[in-house]
């Protein structure tokens, strides 16, 4: 090897010393995880609603794995099925939107979103704390003028849309005036806090700027039976482009975008990621189409998630824990300290638990947390289980009195 390449590998090795290996899941995701051959309860997946086990979500995939075996193929050539068709106009529906459009991730999504739409001389303007893969997409614009907002923070957003607002005085290169993005999560993976979606879509329409929300931790929790940020808030038509996943509720693989029809069939024609990427296989696609459906004949799912989530945000509220300011089911416990929190994963997996810590990149220095999703897959013997443990293990570590 030369020495240059070398070098590389060496500084490459380096890097991961101390690098931990994420833990060996040995069963499906449910409830309960098995782990080195012992079973946990699972409190930090983001299987909101148990869909990862549903047996009427399994049997539709069975069903339709017989009748179409498993893969697809490339959209725009010889992959698009009947099933995709369905299912974008079954997500379409269900948000209530004109049109959807699926991509392989969230992340794609996210990336075709803003790639497709914006370009050098448009003007973006993202939420301190959105996601890394709407960061990613504000790159891939290369938009000159990005401008970042105070999380949440509507004095902010509109001191930024005041300055984009001067900017769009300046037109592009072929004579268009610039146009305004403001992009957010919908709820905040971290903290589970809500976007100010109200607010943001009256600033926006002040300045003619486009909304984007990415609803990934939204669908299929927050508004009517699940449907998500937009229907939370009866903002339907009043934000132009949704993102979603369906990894997180919907216990699959892949995102979409929901708007306007002609967006959408701009993004069919032009959006790289669908264009370059491979369409959704069929057990995704039937699995996912399944799920809408189960959600579309009832409620209770979705009402199942919250009223577990209220249950174990109280009970460990009065143990004394400080579970932030969430308004969904994520429910971060706070901890502050780097190591105590690595430490309190830890003892909980004695506990039989399993919690991952979250700190920083992932949130900042000194932000240090244990973030639990409770699903609607949980008893309530499983969540009091998980609150035992907290009590015990919050005990040992000084954490609660
Ligand atoms: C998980 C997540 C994504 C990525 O979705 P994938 O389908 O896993 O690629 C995007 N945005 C947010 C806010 C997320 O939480």
């Amino acid at each position: 090897m030369n020495a240059t390449k070398s070098a590389l590998y060496k500084k490459l090795e380096d890097s991961l010393v101390g690098a931990v290996s994420p833990r060996l899941i040995e069963s499906g995701q449910g409830a309960y995880l098995t782990i080195a051959s012992r079973e946990m309860l699972n409190m930090c997946s983001s299987h909101y609603l148990g869909f990862a086990q549903d047996d009427r979500i399994k049997k539709a995939v069975h069903e339709a794995i017989e009748k179409y075996g498993i893969g697809t193929g490339y959209r725009t050539l010889a992959g698009t099925h009947v099933l995709h068709i369905e299912l974008e106009t079954a997500l379409a529906r269900f948000k209530g939107a004109e049109a959807a459009i699926l991509l392989s991730s969230g992340y794609m999504a996210n990336l075709a979103a803003i790639q497709t739409l914006f370009g050098k001389e448009d003007i973006i303007i993202s939420d301190a704390l959105n996601h890394a893969s709407i960061i990613d997409a504000v790159r891939l614009s290369q938009a000159k003028n990005k401008f970042i907002y105070k999380h949440a923070d509507m004095g902010d957003l509109a001191e930024q849309l005041k300055l984009a607002g001067e900017l769009t005085k300046i037109p592009k290169v072929n004579g268009e005036a610039p146009q305004i993005l403001i992009v957010t999560d919908g709820v905040f993976s971290m903290d589970g806090d809500l976007a100010p979606l109200p607010e943001i879509v009256e600033l926006a329409e002040e300045y003619g700027a486009l909304v984007m929300v990415d609803d990934a931790h939204g669908e299929g929790v927050v508004g009517r039976g699940g449907r998500g940020i937009v229907d939370h808030f009866g903002l339907h038509g009043k934000v132009d482009i949704e993102v979603g996943t369906l990894s997180k509720a919907f216990s699959a693989q892949g995102g979409f975008i929901a708007g306007k029809k002609t967006l959408i069939d701009f993004y069919k024609k032009n959006a790289r990621q669908f264009l370059f990427s491979i369409a959704l296989t069929i057990p995704d696609t039937a699995a996912v189409l399944e799920g809408v459906k189960i959600l579309e004949e009832s409620a209770e799912p979705v009402e199942k998630l919250w009223e577990n989530a209220k249950y174990l945000r109280e009970k460990l509220s009065a143990l004394g824990f400080d579970c932030g300011n969430s308004e969904s089911p994520i429910t971060p416990v706070m901890l502050g300290d780097e190591d105590k929190s690595v430490m309190m994963s830890a003892k909980l997996f004695e506990e039989g638990v399993f919690a991952t810590p979250i700190k920083f990149p992932m949130v900042p220095k000194g932000a240090a947390r244990i973030r639990l999703i409770p699903s609607a897959a949980h008893s309530r013997v499983d969540l009091d289980l998980a609150i035992s443990a907290f009590k015990k293990v919050g005990k040992e570590l000084g954490v609660i009195a």
